[in-house]
């Protein structure tokens, strides 16, 4: 018999659940498969950046598959339509009994899978597993069997079965019995505009394993106090890794686990706060599936797609490029677009300010983040947009408006990162720089540096405004 991994999302030999199904029976030929589908990535806006960081993945995963005597096949189609019907012909030639894979939850892949189930049912069996989540989508409701629209009781109920749950992760397959090493053939590079990534973002599991693993060790306990300080490194900076599967949530889970056995007791310390943000990332994938249209790009609160959004074609272009007179805001959209990443509290200031003081509609700086970042994830993405914009299930009320420059002065008080990424503000003392133009004016000298686009305070009373007439309309 022959069977097929279909990798997706999910580039990594270790902790695979289809990978592990398909390799379960000895005699078993596997051979796997990747298709890329440049036309549909261009549609979902991926950013070039995490195409490369794909490309290179693939390379590597070629690699550990062949020491184990699986060929990794590879093909380009231009969308998931065209993916169905060469994978069904590929099926046939390869004479393929069972084909193995994990799902993907977002509504276009979900038709992907449906089309190919239905395509090959003559002649393949289809194995589907819930891989890329703790647990599946569906399988945490409220009393009346409904997705939560909250996410604390969410987490709550998530907490709550994850203990009953069998959450440990699989090894990596043994290479396979009397089989010869496949022949490593080059992979064509994608039909797609590739991007350098840098040094920040190690290729392969192991350096991906090796980074969690010093995070759980070294950092964790000092989560809750250096998390919301972008100078810092606080974080785990996981989640390109986790974005395209080259680590899972349970690998992340087991080794919190292993390193502080009391992460679900002990729910005022560092390593539960962790905890919570890898629920805050399942939250916004079970919502994608109980409210399809989030994929759609559509509010998740239908009256806050009567606010009237201002066209503001360059006050959009002075956020995207960092330009907007507002240091916190500037340094963070640089670092995004040099690298790739941004810090969640930067993300959510960022996205405050597109929306909440430019009044720009939240759907363009959705997509501007999809073609950056390096962690595109339509979920997390989609989930962060819609907090930030007030239109979303768990979000914050519309009438609460980050303020930019005291934002910066909580989390980047001596302006730290900010110097990092503006050199045109180098020589501003620290107690000025989140608004160095006052401390310019006041030394008789002008900055190589942009006034602010808008006047917070003035901004605030038309967004609220805004939001309000909107809710009246509906
Ligand atoms: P850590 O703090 O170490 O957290 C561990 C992991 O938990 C992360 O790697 C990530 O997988 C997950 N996680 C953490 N915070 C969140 C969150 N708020 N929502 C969902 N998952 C989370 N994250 C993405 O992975 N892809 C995106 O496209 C994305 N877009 C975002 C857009 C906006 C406007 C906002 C406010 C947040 C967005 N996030 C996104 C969530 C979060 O900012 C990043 O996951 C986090 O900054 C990644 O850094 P880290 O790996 O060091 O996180």
């Amino acid at each position: 018999t022959t069977h097929l991994v279909w990798f997706r999302n999910d580039l990594r030999i270790t902790d695979n659940r289809a990978l592990h199904a398909a390799c379960e029976d000895p005699q078993a030929r596997v051979i796997a498969i990747f298709i890329a589908t440049p036309e549909q990535w261009k549609q979902h806006e991926m950013a070039p950046r995490q195409a490369t960081f794909i490309y290179q993945h693939l390379q590597a995963l070629q690699h550990s598959l062949a020491e184990r005597g699986i060929p990794l096949h590879y093909h380009q189609c231009d969308d998931f339509a065209d993916s169905v019907s060469w994978l069904k012909d590929f099926c046939a030639s390869e004479k393929v009994d069972a084909l193995f894979y994990n799902k993907q939850y977002e509504i276009n892949e979900r038709e992907r899978d449906l089309a190919l189930e239905k395509a090959v049912s003559d002649t393949v069996m289809c194995h589907a597993f819930d891989d890329s989540l703790l647990l599946p989508p569906g399988s945490v409701t409220t009393g009346n069997d409904e997705m939560y629209k909250v996410y604390t009781p969410f987490r709550r109920a998530f907490l709550a079965r994850l203990t009953e749950s069998d959450s440990r992760s699989l090894p990596a397959p043994q290479a396979r019995e009397n089989v010869e090493k496949p022949a490593m053939h080059k992979l064509m590079p994608f039909d797609y505009p590739l991007a350098a990534i840098g040094d920040d973002f190690a290729i392969g599991e192991e350096a991906a394993r090796n980074q969690l693993r010093s995070f759980c060790r070294e950092q964790v306990q000092d989560y809750l106090e250096q998390r919301d300080l972008p100078a810092i490194d606080g974080t785990s900076s996981l989640s390109p890794y986790l974005a395209i599967g080259v680590l899972s949530p349970r690998q992340c889970l087991n080794r919190l686990r292993t390193e502080c056995p009391d992460v679900l007791e002990k729910t005022d310390g560092g390593a539960f706060g962790w905890l919570n943000e890898l629920v805050w990332r399942e939250f916004y994938r079970h919502l994608l599936v109980a409210w399809p249209k989030l994929c759609k790009h559509q509010p998740f609160v239908d009256w806050t797609d009567g606010v009237r959004w201002r066209d503001a074609p360059d006050d959009l272009q002075a956020w995207k490029t960092g330009k907007t007179g507002y240091p916190i805001v500037d340094a963070a959209m640089r670092q995004l677009n040099s690298t790739g990443w941004m810090h969640n509290r930067l993300r959510m200031i960022v996205a405050s300010f597109l929306v909440k003081d430019l009044l720009i509609n939240w759907r363009e700086g959705e997509r501007y983040f999809m073609s950056q970042l390096l962690d595109g994830d339509l979920a997390a993405n989609n989930g962060g947009w819609q907090w930030g914009a007030s239109t979303g299930t768990d979000a914050a009320p519309y009438f609460r408006i980050f303020n930019p420059t005291t934002q910066g002065e909580r989390f980047d008080k001596a302006g730290r990162f900010i110097k990092a990424w503006l050199p045109e503000l180098a020589d501003v003392p620290e107690r000025d720089i989140h608004q160095p133009h006052r401390w310019a004016d006041k030394q008789h000298r002008v900055l190589d540096y942009p006034l602010p686009v808008i006047d917070h305070a003035r901004a605030r009373k038309d967004t609220l405004a805004a939001f309000e007439a909107a809710k009246k309309r509906s």
